[in-house]
């Protein structure tokens, strides 16, 4: 296991204009809430953090939520000049902010820019009016168009939406639709999700009274086959079961995840992974606030046992299509490979055809192209249970 600094760092900003209907992350309604008291709160724990593991040099930085873009722009200033306060970023550091079309204006985006931010990953969701109103979004498809002028303005070229699909009422032409009009804004970047109804959400309260009209499943598994083809015909690198890019413009941060890799979480909610161990902060506003005075405002911290870490490493590595390896295996657990670890699982989803082999690096495997849509079963096939 990795026992450096990590070198990615992530910050949870933890408010929203609204709850979308399928949300569960860690995320308020902002009217009311003590923004400037949680920066504060932010700062404090961005202190205690580099008291308690000194960063090296900080590679790739991602601000998500919530929608991080509801700081107003002092704000925005303040917030991102803490965080170069406390972590050395790298010149060349990958920088991400999430972004919600309806709370970017050219005065915020100049902010960030200005705060070193330079990628923005956009959470469009649809191309759809009725279909954004449906699932609980503030922002129209105007917004959308409106967001990403301002942030060409503003200097920024490394853009990426998010789209989701498998959406109550959504139709294969309607997921095509939204998909040719995100392509004819020539990004760099684009993510796609299917929807999962979560626990806690408006979606599970409706699917659980059977009021929320899913496609049905061929319609879903029609529409992540026909994302690919497009995407793949448009020159993207399909690099991760939801993720492409055209080269070099590959998420370098959550690349940092995928390959089990430690990182810095800050902030009401965030999960951070360093030496061996896992922790998640304390997630009210409040609580976070009130601890963070004290001491790092940790709700749990956990070693993770070194199988564990194994099998995570599995589960997350074959998201990346390029897959898992044993060079980095061996990186993380000395001594050991894939096989010895991992022999009667791998042959298993060997011979269900769901992974293939792949030569260089050791020797590795990943997701062949029958197992991409059936990357859940594969993953399963690693956890011990
Ligand atoms: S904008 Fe994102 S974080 Fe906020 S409620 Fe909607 S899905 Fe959740």
């Amino acid at each position: 296991m990795f026992n450096h600094a990590p070198k990615a760092l992530y910050i949870h900003i933890p408010f929203c204009t609204n709850k979308c209907h399928y949300c569960d992350f860690t995320s308020y309604v902002l009217r009311g809430q003590p923004v400037d008291a949680y920066l504060d709160a932010l700062e404090s724990e961005m202190e205690r953090t580099v008291e308690s593991l000194p960063p090296e040099e900080i590679l790739t930085v991602f601000v998500g939520g919530g929608t991080p873009t509801v700081l107003t722009p002092p704000q925005m200033e303040r917030f991102l000049t803490s965080v170069k306060k406390y972590f050395p970023i790298h010149p060349d550091a990958e920088f991400t902010m999430e972004a919600n079309p309806g709370t970017t204006d050219l005065e915020k985006l100049t902010a960030m820019k200005a705060g070193g931010v330079n990628r923005i990953s956009f959470g469009v969701q649809s191309f759809d009016n009725g279909l954004l109103e449906r699932i609980g979004r503030i922002h129209n498809v105007e917004d959308v168009y409106r967001s990403i002028e301002n942030a060409r303005t503003a200097g920024f070229s490394n853009l990426s939406i998010d789209l989701m699909f498998g959406l109550p009422g959504q139709s294969v032409e309607q997921l095509s639709d939204s998909v040719n009009r995100a392509l004819q804004l020539g990004l760099p970047h684009y993510s796609l999700y299917g929807l999962k109804v979560e626990e806690n959400t408006l979606f599970h309260t409706l699917y659980e009274r059977n009021e929320l009209p899913l496609p049905p499943e061929e319609d879903e598994l029609a529409m992540y086959m026909l994302l690919i083809d497009k995407l793949k015909a448009e020159g993207f690198h399909h690099y991760e079961i939801s993720n492409f890019a055209k080269p070099g413009h590959e998420s370098r941060h959550n690349i940092t995840y995928w390959r089990n890799e430690p990182y810095y979480g800050l902030g009401a909610g965030a999960h951070g992974y360093a030496r061996g161990e896992r922790h998640v902060n304390i997630k009210g506003i409040q609580p976070y606030i009130d601890a963070a005075a004290q001491r790092l405002p940790r709700l749990e911290t956990n070693p993770v046992p070194e199988h564990e870490a194994m099998e995570d490493f599995m589960m997350v590595g074959l998201r990346m299509l390029e897959g898992v390896n044993n060079d980095r295996f061996s990186a993380q657990f000395p001594g050991q490979t894939i096989e010895s670890v991992f022999g009667e699982a791998l042959e298993t989803v060997l011979s269900q055809g769901l992974i293939e082999h792949t030569e260089g690096s050791g020797g590795g495997y990943r997701l062949s192209e029958k197992g991409i849509p059936l990357g859940n079963e594969v993953f399963g096939a690693f956890i011990s249970g």
